[in-house]
Protein backbone atom coordinates (compact mmCIF):
# COMPACT_ATOMS: atom_id res chain seq x y z
CA UNK A 1 0.00 0.00 0.00
CA UNK A 2 1.93 3.60 -1.32
CA UNK A 3 -1.01 6.06 -0.51
CA UNK A 4 -1.23 7.63 2.34
CA UNK A 5 -2.61 5.91 5.48
CA UNK A 6 -5.74 7.31 7.25
CA UNK A 7 -6.59 5.50 10.43
CA UNK A 8 -10.40 5.43 11.90
CA UNK A 9 -10.42 4.52 15.29
CA UNK A 10 -13.31 2.36 16.06
CA UNK A 11 -13.73 1.70 19.95
CA UNK A 12 -16.11 -1.24 21.76
CA UNK A 13 -16.27 -2.53 24.82
CA UNK A 14 -12.49 -2.79 26.62
CA UNK A 15 -10.35 -0.61 28.66
CA UNK A 16 -9.15 1.50 26.23
CA UNK A 17 -5.18 0.49 26.61
CA UNK A 18 -5.01 -0.34 22.95
CA UNK A 19 -7.03 2.56 22.07
CA UNK A 20 -4.46 4.83 23.90
CA UNK A 21 -1.56 2.48 22.08
CA UNK A 22 -2.09 4.05 18.40
CA UNK A 23 -2.64 7.08 19.75
CA UNK A 24 0.83 6.75 21.01
CA UNK A 25 1.76 5.71 17.72
CA UNK A 26 1.86 9.24 16.87
CA UNK A 27 4.69 10.44 18.88
CA UNK A 28 7.14 12.16 17.07
CA UNK A 29 9.85 8.94 18.13
CA UNK A 30 7.79 6.94 15.78
CA UNK A 31 8.07 9.29 12.63
CA UNK A 32 4.56 7.77 11.56
CA UNK A 33 3.68 11.55 10.19
CA UNK A 34 6.77 11.14 7.49
CA UNK A 35 5.78 8.13 7.01
CA UNK A 36 2.20 9.52 5.45
CA UNK A 37 0.01 8.17 8.35
CA UNK A 38 -2.52 10.32 9.79
CA UNK A 39 -5.41 9.70 12.58
CA UNK A 40 -8.88 11.09 11.43
CA UNK A 41 -12.35 11.25 13.09
CA UNK A 42 -14.98 9.69 10.69
CA UNK A 43 -14.90 6.45 8.26
CA UNK A 44 -15.46 8.73 5.40
CA UNK A 45 -12.14 10.50 5.78
CA UNK A 46 -10.32 6.53 6.76
CA UNK A 47 -8.63 3.86 4.23
CA UNK A 48 -7.94 2.24 7.64
CA UNK A 49 -9.84 0.99 10.41
CA UNK A 50 -8.53 0.01 13.94
CA UNK A 51 -10.82 -1.88 15.76
CA UNK A 52 -10.07 -2.05 19.66
CA UNK A 53 -12.29 -3.99 22.40
CA UNK A 54 -14.76 -6.38 22.40
CA UNK A 55 -17.92 -5.89 19.83
CA UNK A 56 -21.02 -5.91 21.38
CA UNK A 57 -24.59 -5.95 20.44
CA UNK A 58 -25.17 -1.90 19.70
CA UNK A 59 -21.67 -1.65 18.71
CA UNK A 60 -22.23 -4.78 16.07
CA UNK A 61 -24.24 -1.90 13.35
CA UNK A 62 -21.78 0.59 13.98
CA UNK A 63 -19.28 -1.23 12.91
CA UNK A 64 -20.89 -2.37 9.49
CA UNK A 65 -21.68 1.02 8.92
CA UNK A 66 -17.79 2.33 9.59
CA UNK A 67 -16.35 -0.38 7.58
CA UNK A 68 -18.96 0.28 4.38
CA UNK A 69 -17.94 4.07 4.55
CA UNK A 70 -14.07 3.61 4.22
CA UNK A 71 -12.20 4.60 1.38
CA UNK A 72 -11.02 1.82 -0.86
CA UNK A 73 -8.99 0.08 0.09
CA UNK A 74 -10.92 -0.76 3.39
CA UNK A 75 -8.05 -2.48 5.48
CA UNK A 76 -9.26 -3.27 8.69
CA UNK A 77 -6.97 -4.37 11.69
CA UNK A 78 -7.90 -5.60 15.05
CA UNK A 79 -5.78 -4.24 17.32
CA UNK A 80 -5.37 -6.17 21.36
CA UNK A 81 -6.54 -9.41 22.35
CA UNK A 82 -10.22 -8.30 23.21
CA UNK A 83 -10.48 -7.06 19.18
CA UNK A 84 -9.44 -10.85 18.14
CA UNK A 85 -10.91 -12.89 20.44
CA UNK A 86 -13.08 -10.76 22.99
CA UNK A 87 -10.56 -11.97 25.20
CA UNK A 88 -11.82 -11.22 28.90
CA UNK A 89 -15.01 -9.88 27.87
CA UNK A 90 -16.10 -13.25 25.92
CA UNK A 91 -18.96 -14.80 28.24
CA UNK A 92 -20.34 -11.14 28.69
CA UNK A 93 -24.06 -11.84 27.43
CA UNK A 94 -24.25 -8.52 25.22
CA UNK A 95 -21.14 -9.82 23.64
CA UNK A 96 -21.03 -10.50 19.69
CA UNK A 97 -18.15 -11.01 17.08
CA UNK A 98 -14.75 -11.16 17.07
CA UNK A 99 -15.17 -8.27 14.55
CA UNK A 100 -14.10 -10.97 11.36
CA UNK A 101 -17.31 -12.55 11.85
CA UNK A 102 -19.22 -9.06 11.28
CA UNK A 103 -16.95 -7.30 8.29
CA UNK A 104 -13.65 -8.56 6.85
CA UNK A 105 -10.12 -8.54 8.68
CA UNK A 106 -6.65 -8.23 6.92
CA UNK A 107 -4.46 -7.92 10.10
CA UNK A 108 -4.58 -9.03 14.01
CA UNK A 109 -1.90 -7.49 16.24
CA UNK A 110 -1.46 -9.57 19.41
CA UNK A 111 -1.34 -8.25 22.69
CA UNK A 112 -2.88 -6.73 25.81
CA UNK A 113 -2.44 -4.19 25.02
CA UNK A 114 0.22 -4.64 22.03
CA UNK A 115 3.36 -2.04 22.36
CA UNK A 116 3.32 1.27 20.06
CA UNK A 117 5.90 -0.40 18.28
CA UNK A 118 4.43 -3.53 17.51
CA UNK A 119 1.87 -1.22 15.92
CA UNK A 120 3.67 1.44 14.12
CA UNK A 121 5.62 -2.02 12.49
CA UNK A 122 3.01 -3.36 11.26
CA UNK A 123 1.72 0.19 9.43
CA UNK A 124 5.42 -0.18 7.98
CA UNK A 125 4.81 -3.48 6.67
CA UNK A 126 1.95 -2.30 4.80
CA UNK A 127 2.97 0.84 3.94
CA UNK A 128 6.38 -1.07 2.57
CA UNK A 129 8.43 1.49 4.78
CA UNK A 130 11.70 0.80 6.54
CA UNK A 131 11.77 1.48 10.46
CA UNK A 132 15.02 2.95 11.74
CA UNK A 133 16.88 0.27 14.19
CA UNK A 134 17.57 1.81 17.29
CA UNK A 135 18.08 -0.33 20.28
CA UNK A 136 16.30 1.80 22.93
CA UNK A 137 13.59 2.53 20.60
CA UNK A 138 12.67 -1.10 20.04
CA UNK A 139 14.47 -2.21 23.56
CA UNK A 140 11.73 -3.87 26.22
CA UNK A 141 11.44 -2.92 29.62
CA UNK A 142 12.62 -5.07 32.21
CA UNK A 143 9.82 -7.60 33.28
CA UNK A 144 8.27 -7.40 29.63
CA UNK A 145 6.00 -10.21 29.02
CA UNK A 146 5.11 -11.46 25.28
CA UNK A 147 4.75 -14.56 23.28
CA UNK A 148 5.10 -17.61 24.89
CA UNK A 149 7.99 -20.60 24.35
CA UNK A 150 7.99 -24.08 25.61
CA UNK A 151 10.93 -25.69 26.76
CA UNK A 152 10.05 -29.41 24.82
CA UNK A 153 12.75 -30.94 26.90
CA UNK A 154 11.37 -29.76 30.19
CA UNK A 155 7.30 -29.93 29.37
CA UNK A 156 5.83 -32.76 30.82
CA UNK A 157 2.06 -32.18 29.68
CA UNK A 158 0.87 -32.26 32.95
CA UNK A 159 -1.80 -28.99 31.96
CA UNK A 160 -1.14 -27.15 35.07
CA UNK A 161 -0.27 -24.51 33.37
CA UNK A 162 -4.20 -24.10 31.35
CA UNK A 163 -5.87 -24.79 34.81
CA UNK A 164 -4.07 -21.88 36.35
CA UNK A 165 -4.36 -19.65 33.25
CA UNK A 166 -6.51 -16.65 33.94
CA UNK A 167 -8.31 -16.40 30.68
CA UNK A 168 -8.78 -19.61 29.43
CA UNK A 169 -5.89 -19.10 26.37
CA UNK A 170 -4.53 -22.59 27.37
CA UNK A 171 -6.60 -26.03 25.31
CA UNK A 172 -5.29 -29.22 26.27
CA UNK A 173 -5.77 -31.61 23.23
CA UNK A 174 -5.55 -35.36 22.97
CA UNK A 175 -4.60 -37.18 19.70
CA UNK A 176 -3.08 -40.40 18.47
CA UNK A 177 -1.43 -40.79 21.55
CA UNK A 178 -0.10 -37.25 22.37
CA UNK A 179 -1.94 -34.69 24.47
CA UNK A 180 -0.70 -31.17 22.68
CA UNK A 181 -0.67 -28.28 25.22
CA UNK A 182 -1.94 -25.02 22.75
CA UNK A 183 -1.23 -21.33 24.15
CA UNK A 184 -3.74 -18.91 22.12
CA UNK A 185 -1.79 -15.65 22.77
CA UNK A 186 -4.79 -13.88 20.71
CA UNK A 187 -6.59 -14.36 23.89
CA UNK A 188 -3.95 -13.90 26.71
CA UNK A 189 -3.56 -11.58 29.30
CA UNK A 190 0.40 -12.29 29.70
CA UNK A 191 -0.33 -12.47 33.36
CA UNK A 192 2.47 -14.99 33.87
CA UNK A 193 -0.03 -17.18 36.57
CA UNK A 194 1.28 -20.26 33.27
CA UNK A 195 4.91 -19.87 33.90
CA UNK A 196 4.83 -19.18 37.64
CA UNK A 197 2.99 -22.63 38.53
CA UNK A 198 5.10 -24.33 35.87
CA UNK A 199 6.53 -27.08 37.92
CA UNK A 200 9.08 -27.60 35.57
CA UNK A 201 9.69 -24.21 34.13
CA UNK A 202 9.06 -25.31 31.23
CA UNK A 203 6.62 -22.29 29.99
CA UNK A 204 8.25 -18.69 29.27
CA UNK A 205 6.74 -15.89 28.70
CA UNK A 206 9.54 -14.14 26.23
CA UNK A 207 10.31 -10.54 24.78
CA UNK A 208 8.89 -11.00 21.30
CA UNK A 209 5.78 -8.51 21.10
CA UNK A 210 6.44 -8.21 17.08
CA UNK A 211 2.37 -10.26 16.97
CA UNK A 212 1.15 -9.24 13.49
CA UNK A 213 -0.50 -11.60 10.83
CA UNK A 214 -2.94 -11.57 8.95
CA UNK A 215 -4.03 -15.66 9.44
CA UNK A 216 -6.07 -15.65 13.20
CA UNK A 217 -5.50 -19.09 13.33
CA UNK A 218 -2.05 -18.76 13.75
CA UNK A 219 -1.82 -16.90 17.17
CA UNK A 220 -0.47 -19.98 19.34
CA UNK A 221 2.16 -21.89 20.39
CA UNK A 222 1.75 -25.52 21.25
CA UNK A 223 3.99 -28.24 22.69
CA UNK A 224 3.19 -32.09 22.46
CA UNK A 225 3.92 -34.94 24.33
CA UNK A 226 3.66 -38.86 23.67
CA UNK A 227 1.04 -40.43 26.47
CA UNK A 228 1.39 -43.15 28.16
CA UNK A 229 -1.19 -46.34 27.25
CA UNK A 230 -2.23 -48.26 29.66
CA UNK A 231 -0.63 -51.87 30.57
CA UNK A 232 -4.17 -53.13 30.89
CA UNK A 233 -6.69 -52.06 28.15
CA UNK A 234 -4.05 -49.93 26.24
CA UNK A 235 -6.46 -46.83 26.41
CA UNK A 236 -4.01 -43.60 26.16
CA UNK A 237 -4.76 -41.41 29.39
CA UNK A 238 -1.10 -40.09 30.97
CA UNK A 239 1.79 -38.31 29.41
CA UNK A 240 5.16 -40.30 29.99
CA UNK A 241 7.78 -37.33 30.54
CA UNK A 242 4.98 -36.96 34.19
CA UNK A 243 5.24 -40.39 34.91
CA UNK A 244 8.80 -40.12 34.11
CA UNK A 245 9.09 -37.30 36.59
CA UNK A 246 6.73 -38.37 39.56
CA UNK A 247 8.72 -41.83 39.70
CA UNK A 248 11.98 -39.66 40.18
CA UNK A 249 10.59 -36.76 42.73
CA UNK A 250 8.88 -40.10 44.18
CA UNK A 251 12.35 -41.90 44.54
CA UNK A 252 14.47 -38.55 45.25
CA UNK A 253 12.28 -37.09 47.99
CA UNK A 254 11.37 -40.80 49.49
CA UNK A 255 14.10 -42.79 49.99
CA UNK A 256 12.55 -45.77 51.91
CA UNK A 257 10.11 -46.35 48.87
CA UNK A 258 12.72 -47.14 46.63
CA UNK A 259 12.04 -50.45 47.30
CA UNK A 260 8.58 -50.80 46.01
CA UNK A 261 9.64 -49.17 42.89
CA UNK A 262 8.35 -51.51 40.20
CA UNK A 263 4.83 -51.70 42.47
CA UNK A 264 4.42 -48.32 42.16
CA UNK A 265 5.38 -48.57 38.46
CA UNK A 266 2.89 -51.04 37.87
CA UNK A 267 0.46 -48.83 39.17
CA UNK A 268 0.85 -45.69 37.76
CA UNK A 269 0.86 -47.20 34.20
CA UNK A 270 -2.78 -48.78 34.67
CA UNK A 271 -5.24 -46.39 34.01
CA UNK A 272 -8.32 -45.29 36.83
CA UNK A 273 -11.01 -47.53 35.08
CA UNK A 274 -8.40 -50.77 35.36
CA UNK A 275 -7.11 -50.17 38.37
CA UNK A 276 -10.47 -49.83 40.11
CA UNK A 277 -10.98 -53.74 38.21
CA UNK A 278 -7.77 -55.42 38.83
CA UNK A 279 -7.01 -57.00 42.57
CA UNK A 280 -3.37 -57.58 42.47
CA UNK A 281 -2.51 -53.93 42.05
CA UNK A 282 -4.30 -53.07 45.49
CA UNK A 283 -0.88 -53.14 47.56
CA UNK A 284 0.10 -50.60 45.11
CA UNK A 285 -2.69 -48.26 45.56
CA UNK A 286 -2.30 -48.26 48.93
CA UNK A 287 1.25 -47.47 48.56
CA UNK A 288 0.00 -44.27 46.14
CA UNK A 289 -2.04 -43.25 49.15
CA UNK A 290 0.55 -43.22 51.39
CA UNK A 291 3.19 -41.62 49.35
CA UNK A 292 0.60 -38.60 47.96
CA UNK A 293 0.17 -37.66 51.53
CA UNK A 294 4.15 -38.23 52.43
CA UNK A 295 5.43 -36.36 49.45
CA UNK A 296 2.70 -33.68 49.99
CA UNK A 297 4.28 -33.53 53.49
CA UNK A 298 7.97 -32.81 51.91
S1 LIG B 1 4.26 -26.06 30.36
FE1 LIG B 1 4.61 -26.75 32.45
S2 LIG B 1 2.60 -26.68 33.43
FE2 LIG B 1 2.25 -26.61 31.17
S3 LIG B 1 1.96 -28.75 30.58
FE3 LIG B 1 4.15 -28.28 30.31
S4 LIG B 1 5.09 -28.92 32.28
FE4 LIG B 1 2.88 -28.78 32.65
S1 LIG C 1 0.08 -15.60 30.48
FE1 LIG C 1 -0.42 -17.77 30.64
S2 LIG C 1 -1.83 -17.93 32.40
FE2 LIG C 1 -1.77 -15.75 31.79
S3 LIG C 1 -3.48 -15.53 30.36
FE3 LIG C 1 -1.67 -15.96 29.12
S4 LIG C 1 -1.67 -18.19 28.81
FE4 LIG C 1 -3.09 -17.73 30.50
Amino acid sequence: MSEKISIYRFMSAGCNGCDVQILECLVPRYKLAELGVEVVFTPEEANVLATTGGINVKGREELKKAYEKLKPPKLVVAVGNCAITKEIFDKGYPMVGPPDQIIPVNFYISGCPPRPQAIVTAIAKALGATLEEKEDYWATPEGFRGKHEFDSEKCMGCSACAQVCSSDAIDVLEDNGKRIIKVDYGHCSFCAFCQDECPTEAIKLTQEYHLLTDNRSTTNVTNEVDLFKCSSCGTYFIPVPQVDWALERIGNEVSEYKDFHSDLKTAIEVCLNCRREIRNIRNAKKLLAQLSAKVRAV
